[in-house]
């Protein structure tokens, strides 16, 4: 593909690029991230009713990062902004951190961050790179507890205002390693402008994959460096 190169980029990620590094996607057995329900877990219903289960799911799913490391499509996205002389907006729906280990910098986590814990009351955001439970206090406000810095289901995703203005403006848009089943997200592709190009990058032909002009089918560690690397001319 060849595009000038200022033109402005667009990028979306989901679960499938953080795949090969260990962590597992999310619908693609069978509905269950980590053997739990979505709804027993990631749901401000669910934390309602089991605060303990959820504190702990999200506990295990941040140490698990220790384990994890960025992949070749995680550096080849880096190196996509470091070397890319347009705008270039990477938008991740992944809460793990291999983005942001890659070196990428212009970087929405429109779904929250694991490494992050906010508070209930005052809604302070704080790194968290440790457990949180029931009694873990703000430390801005001491009044609540902490919860997990996340965008469950039924709540609003971050930095809309920011997302969609880029892809209004956008000249490409790529979608990486996502489903097409979660929302907002899944429905990018209608607020992009009608000049510029869409190329959806996945394992399998996502929910939404018709709706790109173009559609690569294969491992993101495979078809992300190739593609940046066509991006560059190199
Ligand atoms: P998803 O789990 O619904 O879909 C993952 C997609 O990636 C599938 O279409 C699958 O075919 C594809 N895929 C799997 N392995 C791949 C590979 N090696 N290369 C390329 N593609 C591959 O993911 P989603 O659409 O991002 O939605 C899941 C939601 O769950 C998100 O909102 C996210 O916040 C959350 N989640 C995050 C993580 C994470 O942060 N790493 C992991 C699981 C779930």
């Amino acid at each position: 593909m060849t595009l000038s190169r200022d033109a402005r980029l667009v990028i979306l990620t989901g679960a499938g690029i953080s795949a090969e590094s260990g962590l597992r996607t999310f619908r693609a057995a069978d509905g269950l991230w980590e053997n739990h329900r979505v709804q027993d877990v990631a749901t401000p219903e669910a934390f309602q009713r089991n605060p303990a289960l959820v504190y702990r799911f999200y506990n295990e799913r941040r140490r698990s990062l220790g384990g994890a490391q960025p992949n070749a499509a995680h550096l080849a996205l880096a190196r996509l902004e470091r070397e890319w002389q347009g705008d270039l907006l990477l938008v991740t729906q992944n809460v793990d951190d291999l983005h942001d280990r890659a070196g990428s910098r212009n970087l929405l986590h429109m779904h929250g961050e694991l490494l992050k814990g906010r508070c209930q009351s005052c809604s302070a955001i704080h790194p968290w790179p440790d457990d949180m439970d029931v009694d873990t206090r703000c430390p801005t406000c001491g009044r609540a507890a902490v919860r997990p810095h996340i965008v469950w289901f039924h709540e609003l995703p971050l930095e809309m205002e920011r997302i969609y203005q880029a892809l209004e403006r956008c000249d490409l848009f790529v979608s990486i390693g996502t489903s097409g089943h979660v929302y907002p997200a899944a429905g990018f592709m209608e607020a992009v402008g009608p000049a510029a190009r869409t190329v959806e990058l996945n394992l399998e032909p996502s929910l939404r994959a018709s709706a790109f002009q173009e559609g690569r089918i294969g491992k993101a560690t495979e078809l992300v460096p190739a593609f940046v690397a066509e991006l560059l001319g190199k």
